[in-house]
């Protein structure tokens, strides 16, 4: 049994992380969703909206779970006993980013991270971006899936 976690902060989970999950069932049996909390940096949408959400987008898909955490990537892993870290890429600058992190973790940890390379199309959609546009009264549907269930 190979299980991943897939973290982030998903505020909100856009259709290029689902994308992202349906890319990493291809390589895992299980992948374990992570909503990380952070204290200090307080999300738009609360970690129960956002667990629901995400929930919703995976019922037919029993080998996905979703959690959250609060506390190092690296010991949600091994609680959860995730072998593998994913974690998206869709440019050099998520890439720079990642690097630094990901060497990090295996020093920590041993654990290393699987990169994914998002799909062109969703290689625009960006969490922040679209928590700006939701805020001033865009149409978030082209980009995230079931969104009516985070309000
Ligand atoms: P974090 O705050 O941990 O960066 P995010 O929710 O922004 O959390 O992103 C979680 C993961 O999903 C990261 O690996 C990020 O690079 C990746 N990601 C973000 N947006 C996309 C996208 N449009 N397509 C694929 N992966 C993405």
């Amino acid at each position: 049994m190979k299980r991943c976690l897939f973290p982030g902060s998903f505020d909100p989970f856009t259709k290029g992380h689902e994308a992202i999950v349906h890319q990493a069932l291809s390589l895992f049996d299980e992948v374990v969703i992570g909503v990380g909390i952070n204290s200090k940096k307080q999300g738009l949408f609360s970690t129960e909206k956002k667990i629901a959400h995400i929930q919703s987008l995976f019922l037919d898909q029993p080998q996905v779970r979703v959690a959250s955490f609060q506390k190092l990537t690296v010991e949600f892993c091994k609680d959860i006993q995730a072998t593998h870290i994913v974690r998206g890429l869709r440019d050099a600058k998520d890439f720079e980013y990642e690097r630094s992190i990901g060497h990090m973790n295996h020093a920590i940890s041993g654990i290393d991270t699987v990169f994914l390379l998002t799909a062109q199309a969703h290689s625009a959609l960006n969490s922040s971006i679209i928590r700006e546009m939701y805020q001033n009264g865009a149409d978030i549907t082209p980009f995230v899936t079931n969104h009516e269930l985070l309000v």
